[in-house]
């Protein structure tokens, strides 16, 4: 402890010794709607306990659709497995829970081993679902999950990035295949671009040269257009398949929305040329948490199996679910192309950290157009 205050001289941990070994954040202490949200003083601050751990104290944080989902008890089952892998075993209680993927803040402390940071630096980070969230001071997390944050963007612009960007690293590269060398002219469609994931995506794939067609809803057309969307369908005016197949085929697809969307999507791909369709709504954790780990995961395992079947054999278009990972040098790149000017934060609302509850209201209404943004301290 010592160690930290010396290096931090941080006004929050060391102006009240009673605070000295609690923090600031919002819990959950059971699942539920709005009500379950609590403000305390009282969570032990995360320290530094491991050679590659880095402690951030937070500035910024924002929320995602898992946010408003994990407090209702989403994914429980197998996050509680990646959280404590004894818990089907031993009595485990993963409350109080603390929300919030996405941090931007400054380096407080580093385990021995830590290489790239140090106190002081200010870093961005998106935090994996199975760890204690940024709705809080200060969180601890690997160096392989930290970054530096973009020297143009303030704490409030960067917290709205890094969770929606390694989603999107995630389901375009490592699912669909596509990076910067081989993405020039390559035709892709976004659907639901208008939201958090859509509207990174559809900047980071024009900074890579694509062609990038989306789906939206009328009034989002002027935001994708100016983040680069070089072809807009409206889904609220009449069939979208129909109008998207008048288009010629495309390499790629990422599915935002999901739902009946892959019925009618996998035959918009190029058939026969590798190319691939990726959704982001998959049925696993929903499966896991109403059938159990084992069964749930079987069960998912052979929906995705036959579905992947299925399209390989009858049109050879790859079908892949894809999920969040954490990836540390994946921000590095984005953090690149943000101070290079080739991607923008798409902040839609600013919240202090007053009023948490407040910005998951703001979440539950849906239509978001880009990020909603907790100002932390
Ligand atoms: P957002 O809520 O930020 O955005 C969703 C957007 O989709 C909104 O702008 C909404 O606007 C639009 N939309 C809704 N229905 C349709 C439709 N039928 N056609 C076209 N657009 C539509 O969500 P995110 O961008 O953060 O995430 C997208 C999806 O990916 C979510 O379902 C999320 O849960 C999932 N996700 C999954 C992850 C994983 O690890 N598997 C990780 C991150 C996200 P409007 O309603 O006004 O049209």
């Amino acid at each position: 402890w010592s160690k930290t205050l010396a290096r931090t001289g941080c006004r929050n941990v060391c102006s009240s010794p009673s605070r000295l070994q609690s923090m600031s954040a919002w819990v959950i202490d059971q699942y539920g709607s709005s009500g379950v949200l609590r403000h305390t003083e009282e969570i032990p601050i995360p320290t530094v306990n491991f050679a590659h751990d880095v402690m951030i104290n937070v500035s910024a944080a924002s929320l995602n659709p898992l946010d408003l989902n994990m407090r209702g008890g989403y994914g429980a089952t197998l996050l509680n497995l990646r959280r404590d892998p004894l818990s089907v075993v031993n009595s485990f209680s993963e409350f109080p829970l603390i929300l919030g993927r996405d941090l931007s803040g400054v380096v407080v402390d580093c385990g021995s081993g830590v290489t790239h940071f140090a106190p002081g630096d200010e870093v961005w980070a998106a935090i994996p679902p199975w760890k204690q969230g940024s709705l809080a001071e200060y969180v601890t997390l690997t160096e392989y999950e930290v970054s530096c944050k973009p020297k143009s963007l303030s704490h409030i612009e960067a917290a709205s990035i890094p969770y929606v960007a390694n989603t999107a690293f995630s389901a375009l590269v490592n699912a669909g295949g596509l990076c910067r060398e081989s993405s020039l002219n390559k035709r892709v469609l976004i659907t639901g671009a208008s939201g958090g994931v859509g509207t990174f995506s559809i900047q980071l794939l024009k900074a890579w040269g694509a062609h990038v067609t989306v789906t939206c809803s009328q009034n989002a057309e002027g935001l994708v257009r100016g983040l680069g969307a070089d072809e807009v369908v409206d889904y609220t005016a009449g069939d979208v398949a129909e109008q998207l197949e008048m288009m010629e085929r495309f390499d790629v697809i990422l599915d935002n929305v999901g739902g009946d969307t892959e019925e009618w999507a996998t035959r918009l791909l190029k058939p026969w040329s590798g190319a691939k369709y990726v959704t982001l709504v998959s049925p696993l954790l929903l499966n896991t948490d109403s059938m159990g780990v084992l069964d749930g995961s079987l069960h998912a395992g052979l929906t995705l199996h036959n579905k992947a079947f299925q399209n390989i054999t009858c049109s050879g278009v790859f079908y892949r679910w894809a999920f969040y990972a954490p990836d540390g040098p994946a921000l590095d790149e984005v953090s690149r192309l943000v101070d290079a000017g080739k991607i923008l934060p798409v902040v839609e609302a600013q919240f202090p950290f007053s009023q948490v509850p407040q910005a998951f209201q703001k979440l539950e209404q849906g239509h978001a157009r880009g990020k909603t943004v907790v100002e932390v301290a």
